[in-house]
């Protein structure tokens, strides 16, 4: 029996979105990536017009907005569909202003709150791969495998960079580690749940490695873990 619930963190780009994806596939579980959820209340308050310096505001949105990650509804390269208030907002979840805020907003402990509970909902019923931040550390601390990847913030700012393009934004490289690096000093500096290695996690380090070496290597994890 593998285990039921396995939780991925990591900082950005670390490759914990794809390999969660295609672990959660392998096995036949749920897959709930909880990045697209802040993302999700951080474009909902730039499109409604909350600023997201507002903290009371921006929570409050958070308490009041449905969200929603169902399975691909468009054959377009998605891995799930996002819904706010029912709005399809795959796509729009991923804009460079949202990559820009969504620290911030994240930060917020009501915001984390709400979140929060409704991910320890969807992951009641185990059965579930579910990626982030502080998953293992705070959401699932007694989930039965938890894995925390890692890569040197080049490499990972490469892979988004090469992502970004092949989207046809243009972008330099150097603006993405900039960013990359800054969203790494908000993630592990925040007071409320910041990035960590959750207590006893794997960690493994996916520099120089690609998806399938990285999907070898938790593949094995799984075998020698006992739920
Ligand atoms: O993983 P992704 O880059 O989509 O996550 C977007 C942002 O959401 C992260 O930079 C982080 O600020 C926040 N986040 C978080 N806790 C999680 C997942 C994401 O704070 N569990």
């Amino acid at each position: 029996m593998p285990p039921s619930t396995i939780t991925i963190d990591g900082p950005v780009a670390s490759g914990k979105s794809t390999i969660g994806y295609l672990l959660a596939q392998r096995l036949g579980y749920l897959y709930l990536d909880t990045g697209a959820m802040y993302r999700a209340v951080t474009y909902a308050a730039l499109s409604r017009g909350v600023p997201v310096e507002d903290e009371a505001a921006v929570t409050a949105l958070a308490q009041a907005l449905r969200i929603d990650v169902v399975p691909p509804t468009a054959d377009d390269g998605r891995q799930y569909t996002v819904l706010a208030d029912g709005e399809d907002v795959t796509w729009e979840i991923r804009r460079p202003e949202v990559d820009g805020n969504v620290s911030v907003v994240s930060a917020y402990p009501g915001v984390r709150r709400a979140m929060v509970a409704q991910q320890r909902r969807i992951a009641a019923g185990g059965r579930v791969v579910m990626v982030g931040r502080d998953i293992g550390s705070v959401v699932l601390p007694d989930a039965d495998l938890k894995l925390y990847l890692d890569a040197s913030p080049q490499e990972r700012a490469r892979r988004r960079w090469l992502e970004r393009r092949s989207r046809g934004e243009d972008v330099s490289y150097e603006e993405v580690l900039a960013m990359t690096l800054r969203r790494d000093e908000i993630d592990s500096g925040r007071a409320v749940s910041p990035l960590r290695v959750p207590e006893g996690a794997v960690v493994i380090d996916t520099t120089g490695l690609n998806v399938e070496e990285v999907l070898a290597r938790v593949l094995r994890c799984l075998s020698t873990t006992d739920p």
